[in-house]
């Protein structure tokens, strides 16, 4: 073993409730290793939900269209499982909602019909779609400079809904789960409606420290190819007085139970478990989100399946046993193929090659948390998947 480099690589801590590792951005570990997910789920019980849910009805009652002549919300939707469930809550608190799709990066066929399903539900419905070839090189320039296929999907999930919100002068928003409240980012993310603002989006939509106006002049790039990518200046957003409000925090929020819902009003699910996750359910509206969640995984050691079996365990659906044991079948699988779509094929979209996506997957894979050999080169199992410092000794992962 001393041929190998990285022997003192501090081991990988995984919390001890929901097994999810430490890595992941904004999770933060207490003294007991218990990560703040876990912490912030154990307090649900202790939440006055019925105080939220008056001040929820108090908060649509002072924004929706006082004469009926405008919508009363936007619902900002990708026509997931939750979008259902999002959509069906607004229409059941009697609001005249505008669902707002900024379309996914590589649509899916089951995507497509989902969305219109959506639409069967009763509302209107605009799809902002926006410029596919600008789409690709955002695509392509985020994969190279910060390992994130999908950051054209991460802006525009914010600032079209607000953008339309400012346009069509309908101040409320509403969002569907606070993923900083399932996945344990700091409490002051993950409580409290706010004011729509830029810095948030900055620093949890999920941008990972590459700005907008960075994307200027490559590629060719220029200004007004990004009006659609470009958050509304601060006096149009006071102008109309944009709100933003999650309904995860104001009425407890779960999946699955979104799933068995939204599947009752139409929603279609893959029929198996989408390849690196654990389920049918999610993640259904974009063949790049394979790689996406893959480069979850080199960067912090999890990924998707990770992801899901934690929330899983925590909602005590599995052990955290059972969950380790999922995990370590299903995570970090290379993505040869998502939604059965081949990986060449995804990537040609963009201009790369397998050969320039796998530099590019060494490139960001994390040195401290996946094994080496002499030469540097990463070390992989009979199955192709990296191996993980403390991989071959299962107790490491207990806590
Ligand atoms: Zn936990």
């Amino acid at each position: 073993m001393t041929s190998e480099r990285g022997q003192g690589a501090p081991r990988l801590r995984y919390c001890r409730r929901c097994g999810i590792a430490e890595t992941r951005p904004h999770l933060r570990f207490d003294e007991e290793t218990i990560c703040s997910a876990c912490r912030a789920y154990e307090r649900r019980p202790a939440i006055a939900w019925e105080d939220r849910q008056r001040r929820f009805l108090d908060l649509v009652e002072q924004y929706r269209s006082k004469d009926g002549s405008n919508w009363d919300c936007i619902v900002p939707v990708s026509g997931g499982k939750d979008s259902h469930y999002q959509t069906l809550m607004v229409l059941e608190m009697g609001l005249n909602p505008l669902i707002v799709m900024a379309t996914t990066d590589k649509l899916s066929d089951i995507g497509r019909r989902n969305f219109d399903n959506l639409k069967k539900l009763g509302v209107d419905a605009i799809e902002v779609d926006v410029n596919p070839v600008v789409r690709r090189k955002l695509n392509r320039i985020a994969l190279m400079r910060i390992g994130d296929i999908s950051w054209p999907e991460h802006v525009t999930i914010f600032t079209v809904p607000v953008r339309l919100s400012v346009q069509l002068n309908i101040p409320l928003v509403i969002w569907g789960e606070n993923t900083e409240d399932e996945y344990g980012g700091p409490d002051e993310a993950a409580s409290e409606y706010r004011l729509i603002n830029r810095s948030w989006l900055e620093e949890f939509g999920g941008m990972n420290g590459l700005r907008v106006a960075d994307m200027v002049g490559q590629l060719g790039i220029t200004q007004r190819d990004l009006i659609a990518y470009t958050y509304p200046a601060a006096d149009d957003l006071e102008r109309t007085g944009s709100v933003g409000v999650y309904l995860g925090y104001f009425f407890p929020w779960d999946g699955l139970s979104n799933a068995i819902l939204a599947k009752a009003y139409g929603f279609e699910t893959y029929g198996k478990t989408v390849e690196g996750s654990l389920v049918d359910y999610e993640n259904l509206d974009n063949y790049q989100t394979g790689i996406h969640d893959y480069f979850m995984y080199l960067k912090y050691g999890f990924g998707r399946a990770a992801m899901l079996a934690s929330l899983h365990v925590r909602r005590g659906r599995l052990s955290r046993r059972q969950a380790m044991d999922l995990v370590r079948r299903h995570d970090g699988r290379f993505p040869s193929t998502y939604l059965g779509h081949p990986l060449e094929e995804i990537l040609r979209d963009i201009g790369m090659s397998l050969e320039q996506f796998q530099g590019i997957c060494d490139r960001f894979t994390n040195r401290r948390i996946f094994r080496q050999d002499n030469n540097g080169r990463f070390i992989r199992d009979e199955a192709g998947r990296l191996v993980k410092f403390n991989d071959d000794n299962p107790e490491d992962a207990e806590g």
